[in-house]
C-alpha cells in the first residue's frame, strides 16, 4: 500500500486555499481549515495536530467517545455528523462546535445538556440545498423560520450555517449550492437574532472546497484531501 504522507498533503491543501483566496486578498489564516478525521485511528490524529492542524472533524458520537481522551494537545473539535438527540448528553462538554442543529427538538436536548454543563454551546446549522433524501438538514426555505422560531437559550450560540453538497464529479456542477448558502448566511446574519453570532459558513469537501471558498466559505472540512482515502471495515 502506498505511504499516505500526511504533512505532503497537507502542505498542498494549504497551498490551493491560498491560490484560491488569493484574488480576495485573503489566505489560509483568514479561514478555519477542519481536518476530518473520521475512521482514522487516534495515530493519525495526533500526528495531523502535531503538524499543525488546529480543528479535527468527526461525525459520529461513538468515535469522538473513543477517541477524545487521547487526542494530544488542544484542537478544536467539530461535531459534523448527524446528531441523534438521546446522544447529545455524551459530547456537549467535548465538542467546540455542532455543525448539524437541524430542527427544534435538537435545539431544546443541546440548550438542556448545555445547561447542566455550565457552557454556552456553539452550533451551526445545517441546510440541505440540493433537497438530497440522504443527506439532513433544512431546506433552503425553512432556515428563516427555523432561526426565528429558535427559542433564545441561553446556552446555545449560533454561529452560523453549513452544509454538503451532492458529490459531483465536475464539482463545478455544485456552485449553485455554495452560491445560495452564502446569500441565506447573509440574509440570516442581517436578522440579528438576539442567540446568534453568525461568523462560519462551513462548506466544501476534498472534491469542491475551491469552489465552496471561491463562494464565501470560511470554514471547509478536509477528509480525504488530507488523509488519504477511507478504509471503512
Ligand atoms: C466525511 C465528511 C467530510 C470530509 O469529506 P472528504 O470528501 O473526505 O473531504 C466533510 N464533511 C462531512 C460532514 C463529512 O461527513
Amino acid at each position: 500500500m502506498l505511504e499516505i504522507s500526511i504533512k505532503e498533503n497537507l502542505e498542498q491543501v494549504k497551498a490551493r486555499v491560498n491560490s484560491t483566496l488569493s484574488s480576495k486578498g485573503k489566505t489560509i489564516d483568514d479561514i478555519v481549515l477542519i481536518g476530518v478525521t473520521k475512521t482514522l485511528d487516534i495515530d493519525k490524529v495526533n500526528e495531523a495536530i502535531s503538524l499543525g492542524i488546529t480543528d479535527i472533524g468527526e461525525n459520529k458520537v461513538q468515535e469522538i467517545q473513543d477517541k477524545y481522551e487521547r487526542i494530544e494537545g488542544n484542537p478544536r473539535l467539530h461535531m459534523i455528523g448527524h446528531l441523534q438527540t438521546n446522544k447529545v448528553k455524551y459530547i456537549i462538554d467535548k465538542v467546540d462546535l455542532i455543525h448539524s442543529l437541524d430542527r427544534e427538538s435538537l435545539a431544546a436536548e443541546i440548550q438542556k445538556r448545555a445547561e447542566q454543563s455550565g457552557i454556552v454551546a456553539e452550533v451551526l446549522i445545517q441546510v440541505n440545498v440540493a433537497e438530497e433524501e440522504s443527506k439532513f438538514g433544512l431546506r433552503v426555505e425553512e432556515v428563516a423560520s427555523f432561526a426565528e422560531s429558535l427559542p433564545n437559550y441561553p446556552n446555545i450560540k449560533v454561529k452560523g450555517l453549513m452544509t454538503i453538497a451532492p458529490y459531483e464529479e465536475d464539482p463545478e456542477k455544485t456552485r449553485y449550492v455554495f452560491r445560495k448558502m452564502k446569500e441565506l448566511y447573509e440574509e440570516v446574519k442581517s436578522k440579528n437574532h438576539s442567540n446568534f453570532d453568525m461568523e462560519y459558513l462551513s462548506m466544501g469537501m476534498t472534491n469542491d472546497y475551491e469552489i465552496a471558498l471561491e463562494e464565501g466559505a470560511n470554514m471547509i472540512r478536509v477528509g480525504t484531501g488530507i488523509f488519504g482515502k477511507r478504509n471503512y471495515n
